[in-house]
């Protein structure tokens, strides 16, 4: 027997009419990619998404078709995706921060119809226009007077174009398994592979997002997700946000300490979200200036393993409330989120931090569990560390044109993540299964290694990789960036450590060097180091 209720498919423009309609008035504040800061709200956004709809409808954009955008968060940005989703069409966040090469292989693989960028970008994409077939349009995120001369296949300004049609226009209705946006993994091995979401799983994924374990936001915030939109999904808070009525407020162009400070404090920022780099930028800034952060309540801080130091000067200096949160873009990408259940809420200082380091626990709607190399499941007891697997309602099964290969026979998706459960459901990520350092048959954990070491006070950033090793197969090495003007040797580093971690832990040798590579999305990029220290002789493999 079916049940009686009405059949409301979960449609994302949904989330846009509910906003206008019952948060009209909410501002959507942008720092524009021209300079000064620009302020709509939910109502307004709404009417020009329409447009935007109407308007590539009028160029013969279709259900399924995928419309490229290379652009920040700023408010245009945000009616792209809605008025692109509109249509039944799906918008594909182009990370600008991809490899050149990388950036006309996903447009190409994606065969977006139309590309959607901002100023900034426009040097980078007249280079490789030539190789960017599929694009018919380039529509430039601005208006007549900021347009520059650009060689841009049919290039035109947003505000003008937009403007060529009336706005009165409906949402298309479609399944709700309709495919609404994409995003390719940047892996740091191989071809990007696409995320495709649905409809219906970007609409649960933000009710699962906004609910108060999870990213807990309200009406009564006001939201700055600094994390980009060409970043996993922009966290889901591209429509997380509208939904709840929060305020949005976008950052644009500017993520350094002092625009987002500027913001933090101008428009009274209650709730943010970003990867640690940024905070980091953030916290020295706040430091040099002596400033304090009176209106937020709440920092989600993700995307790669937030430092314990980190936490702490959130909390303890500046009464921010830390969110630690894991997940990846096959997830939507919420995955776990890091509050504090009743089972630790007697805790406090170091104790309350150890749970805190932790990724968190997985909010209704994501299963996981950890396995070894032959797949048996492992007991969850916050000590063994296995491969992280899972399955859920915002969880890819397969990836663009790739086929149905990527889940396991009772449909969980391995995550490449190798990590602890304990017995409260709280993860604990202790490396990469690439990058885990395996040394006489054990598991040593190479994110463990750096967190302690970017504690101590002159280092800024530290890495450790596995590097041969005649006895044990691999040690661990250290590879340190020191803070600006700082000194220290070896020694220093290594007396730091000891204690803190197994004696089998400790690092063999310590590499200084003056900037450790990243991938286009934060994370350190572990192939290029191993390829630089493979010839690497150890002190210990030479005895
Ligand atoms: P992406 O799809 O680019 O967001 O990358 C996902 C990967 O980032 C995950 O599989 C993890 O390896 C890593 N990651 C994300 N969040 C965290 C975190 N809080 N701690 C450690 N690693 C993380």
């Amino acid at each position: 027997m079916l049940g009686l209720m009405q059949d409301w498919q979960l449609l994302c423009h949904r989330v846009l009419d509910h906003a206008a309609l019952n948060h009209g008035e909410r501002p959507v504040i942008s720092r524009s990619v021209e300079g000064p800061l620009h302020a709509t709200t939910y109502a307004a956004v709404r009417a020009r998404a329409l447009r935007l709809a109407q308007r590539l409808e009028r160029d013969g954009i279709k259900l399924g078709d995928r419309v490229a955008t290379l652009a920040w968060n700023t408010w245009r940005h945000l009616e792209a995706w809605y008025g692109i989703m509109g249509i039944g069409a799906v918008y594909h966040t182009v990370n600008p921060r991809l490899f050149p090469e990388q950036i006309s292989w996903i447009v190409n693989h994606a065969e977006d119809r139309v590309m959607m960028l901002d100023l900034t970008f426009v040097p980078l994409i007249e280079k490789l226009a030539e190789k960017l077939t599929p694009i018919e349009r380039y529509v430039l995120l601005t208006d007549a007077a900021h347009m520059p001369a650009t060689t841009l296949r049919n290039a035109v300004p947003y505000e003008e174009w937009i403007a060529e049609v009336d706005g009165d226009f409906s949402w298309t209705l479609f399944d709700e398994n309709t495919a609404a946006g994409m995003c390719y993994t940047s892996g740091t091995t191989g071809n990007p592979k696409g995320v495709l979401y649905s409809h219906r799983s970007n609409v649960l994924h933000s009710m699962m997002s906004a609910q108060p374990d999870a990213m807990g936001v309200s009406s009564r915030d006001v939201v700055l997700p600094v994390v980009p939109m060409f970043h996993a999904n922009c966290w889901g808070l591209a429509l997380t946000t509208p939904m709840v009525g929060a305020a949005l407020v976008m950052p644009g162009a500017k993520l350094d300490g002092a625009s987002i400070y500027e913001l933090l404090d101008r428009e009274r920022i209650t709730f943010t979200a970003a990867v640690p780099t940024v905070w980091l930028m953030l916290l020295q800034y706040l430091e040099q200036h002596d400033l304090k952060l009176p209106y937020l309540r709440k920092v989600v801080i993700g995307g790669s393993a937030c430092p314990r130091a980190m936490i702490q000067k959130f909390q303890d200096a500046y009464d921010v409330e830390v969110c630690h949160a894991w997940g990846m873009t096959e997830m939507s990408p919420l995955g776990t989120l890091g509050s504090i259940k009743p089972d630790y809420a007697g805790l406090s200082g170091e104790a309350r931090l150890d749970v805190q380091v932790k990724q968190g626990h997985a909010p209704f709607g994501v299963d996981m569990k950890i396995a070894d190399d032959a797949g048996r499941e492992l007991p969850r007891d916050g000590k063994t560390f296995g491969r992280l697997k899972v399955r859920g309602l915002a969880v890819a099964r397969a990836y663009f044109k790739e086929g149905d290969r990527i889940l396991d026979d009772e449909g969980f998706f391995d995550t490449g993540d190798v990590a602890t459960l304990d017995r409260h459901g709280y993860m604990q990520i202790t490396d990469r299964s690439k990058d885990v350092i395996k040394s006489g048959g054990e598991w040593i954990s190479s994110i463990d290694l750096e967190n302690l070491a970017v504690g101590h006070p002159k280092v800024a950033e530290a890495a450790v990789i596995g590097v041969r090793h005649p006895k044990w197969g691999e040690r661990p090495l250290l590879i340190v960036v020191l803070k600006e003007g700082q000194s220290a040797g070896k020694a220093e580093l290594l007396a730091f450590l000891d204690g803190k971690v197994a004696k089998w832990w400790m690092p063999d040798d310590v590499a200084f060097v003056t900037e450790i590579p990243h991938t286009a999305t934060g994370k350190i990029r572990k192939t290029a180091l191993r390829d630089r220290f493979k010839d690497y002789e150890l002190p210990s493999a030479a005895a």
